[in-house]
């Protein structure tokens, strides 16, 4: 948890913003990445015909990142993470890290939004009503993480109180400062995004964010995950009981599912948190 809303530059490019530093030295890799790009397609262009060509096309995934504080590893191993599953998967990543662009006509490139960690204030006004018509129309289809649950009034902006009834009906109240591992029991395993993952499995140094509500009691919310509060490492007292950790609201008509865990980078290396990620991919990007 803890401060957001620096301003930071606006990132839009269809390969991910990594720091200029950092390009500087893929520059060689890039260009061999590009010249295989192009050959490739010339190979298809000449071997396909053109039904199977836009049957090929990469579907657009738009990234609403939080960069830098405590949540800059978590999003940068999972920027690095995406373009892998990009290449994999054939789709494209554009990456953001505020909301100015976002409006109604931006919004319709995109098949699926992930907001890795991107918490629910500081939106645009146009940003605001552009994800809420994606969200309740369902134009495209979401995967939140962690902070996007930042329900309540930090930073001087008011609650958001759309996302909130969208997480279902739920305020932040608290989280674990120091960090601890916990174990996740999955709970609804005939899910895709639960489609192969382990019945429960080590989740290390989160925060696990605490609600005024348990989202369950919300009709519209559909609990995919908990928490097992009683394996914390260390131990808490900062507790909820049942303790929803992955869900999803049924009643918008964009697939979407919600990830409170989200805070470490060491999530990358679980094997079965990618597996999550990576169903909830492309079960929420393909349509109801
Ligand atoms: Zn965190």
């Amino acid at each position: 948890m803890g401060y957001f809303g620096r301003e930071m530059d606006i990132v839009s490019n269809r390969i991910i913003k990594i720091n200029m530093e950092r390009m500087y030295k893929l520059y060689p890799y890039l260009f061999l990445l590009l010249l295989g790009c192009f050959l490739g397609s010339c190979h298809m262009n000449s071997s396909q015909n053109s039904t199977d060509k836009t049957d090929n096309s990469p579907f657009k995934v738009l990234v609403l990142t939080e960069r830098g504080g405590q949540h800059g590893g978590f999003t940068d191993a999972g920027l690095q993470w995406l373009q892998k599953e990009a290449l994999l998967h054939n789709f494209e990543v554009t990456e953001i890290n505020n909301t100015k662009l976002i409006d109604d006509d931006f919004l319709a490139q995109y098949q699926l939004i992930i907001q890795l960690d991107y918490p629910p204030y500081t939106w645009t006004k146009e940003a605001e009503s552009a994800f809420i018509k994606y969200i309740d129309e369902g134009l495209g289809g979401w995967v939140g993480f962690h902070h996007a649950t930042l329900l309540g009034e930090f930073d001087g902006y008011p609650m958001w109180q759309w996302f909130s009834d969208f997480m279902g009906g739920i305020r932040f109240e608290n989280y674990i400062a120091p960090l601890a591992d916990g174990i996740l029991l999955i709970e609804n395993n005939s899910h895709p995004v639960m489609k192969g993952v382990k019945a429960s499995f080590i989740i290390p140094d989160d925060e696990w964010y605490t609600f005024d509500k348990n989202p369950r009691n919300n009709g519209n919310i559909q609990v995919l995950a908990t928490v097992d509060e009683d394996t914390y490492q260390p131990s808490s007292d900062i507790k909820m009981g049942d303790h929803p950790v992955v869900w999803v609201n049924k009643s918008k008509k964009a697939r979407n599912v919600y990830f409170l865990i989200g805070h470490s980078k060491k999530l990358y290396e679980n094997e079965d948190f990618t597996l999550m990620f990576h169903n909830a991919i492309l079960w929420a990007s393909s349509k109801k």
